[in-house]
């Protein structure tokens, strides 16, 4: 971090600065004195130094940061790619992973059909929402703790793990017993309390991008749950939003390669959400892999004109098959496997 100091601060001025943030500790402040101007630059952790409280001392011109607010989920002090484990698959490396199923979990036969399809297809994990964020308070809500019992069949019979989402820090007990992956929602990504709780345990969580947060703001969500001990994330791309009405979402494919330049952590994509669209989706998800994703979030329905959540984003089981298909002759030409 650099402080530029205005024109004319006063020696003292700049002593009182520089004291400050020495008094901090675990910095050094190093003084470069111009003819007109005077910068600090600082070397050490400056995680802690708010920039806006600095800006609001009149000696100071301006800050300029010159490295990324974000350190657990920073590439720079971990240069090798993150795996994590879900249940006995693993999420990161060279093998891509695919969670794939129903937006919303809606009764034992449909989410057993649709888990034995994806899993005969090569899905590694299984998704189904049992609590549902929806916009309107009068849409399905989700069946809640009866749904997770349904995902929790659904995996004895198939042996895919399961990833699921959690709205409220209040059912985490349960989420812990019974998922294997806990997915914060685009809505959540910002929830600091469910964040930090989430920090506590030691289970996989699928952080989602807010559908309005920069780079630098999901990172720091990640750095919440990983500064609270938890270090197993998974970074999901479900689309921005953006001045297009057309598409549900706007797919920000750059997002993943700033993702694995920036950060460690194994970032997948949700096609689905990104697009709004069904059709979308198998050209989304080739360009995701493309891009150098790690895996796909892809929701599947044996029924999507009766499904009773995004149905119209929702792939029927044979297009999930095609879509494997497809991805594996990607995955191949850009040095991954399924
Ligand atoms: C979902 O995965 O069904 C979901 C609600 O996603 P998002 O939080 O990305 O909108
Ligand atoms: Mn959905």
């Amino acid at each position: 971090m650099i402080i530029v100091m205005k024109q004319g601060a006063t020696r003292q001025e700049i002593d009182y600065v520089a004291d400050m943030i020495t008094a901090k500790g675990g910095i050094t402040v190093n003084p470069m004195y111009g003819s007109d101007l005077t910068i600090l630059g600082l070397i050490g952790d400056t995680s802690r130094i708010d920039p806006a409280q600095l800006e609001s001392f009149r000696c100071v011109e301006r800050i300029m940061k010159v490295a990324e607010p974000f350190k657990k989920a920073n590439r720079m002090f971990h240069p090798g790619a993150s795996e994590v484990k879900v249940g006995d698959t693993v999420v990161g490396g060279t093998k891509l992973s695919v969670m794939a199923g129903p937006c919303s979990v809606e009764s034992n036969e449909q989410i057993t059909e649709v888990a034995r399809a994806v899993k005969e297809a090569g899905a590694t994990i299984l998704r189904g929402g049992a609590f549902k964020p929806r916009t309107s308070p009068y849409s399905f809500q989700g069946l809640e703790y009866q749904g997770l019992d349904m995902l929790c069949h659904a995996r004895e019979l198939t042996g895919l793990p399961i990833v699921t989402e959690l709205m409220s820090p209040y059912d985490i007990d349960k989420f812990e017993d019974k998922v294997d992956c806990i997915q914060v929602g685009a809505r959540n990504m910002q929830n600091f309390d469910l964040l930090k709780r989430l920090g506590k345990t030691r289970k996989p969580i699928l952080l989602k991008r807010g559908m309005s947060a920069t780079i630098e703001e999901w990172l720091m969500s990640a750095e919440y749950i990983m500064a609270g001990g938890n270090e197993n994330i998974i970074l999901c791309e479900r689309g921005i939003r953006t001045f297009e009405t057309y598409t549900r979402n706007t797919t920000d494919l750059s997002a993943i390669c700033a993702v694995k330049k920036l950060s460690h952590l194994p970032v997948i994509v949700d096609p689905s959400h990104a697009t709004g669209k069904y059709w979308m989706v198998q050209p989304l998800a080739r360009a995701a892999i493309a891009v150098g994703a790690d895996g796909l979030m892809i929701e599947v329905h044996n029924d999507p004109a009766h499904a009773l959540c995004d149905g119209a984003q929702s792939i029927k089981p044979d297009a999930f098959a095609e879509v494997m298909a497809d991805i594996r002759n990607i995955a191949r030409a850009v040095g991954r496997e399924i």
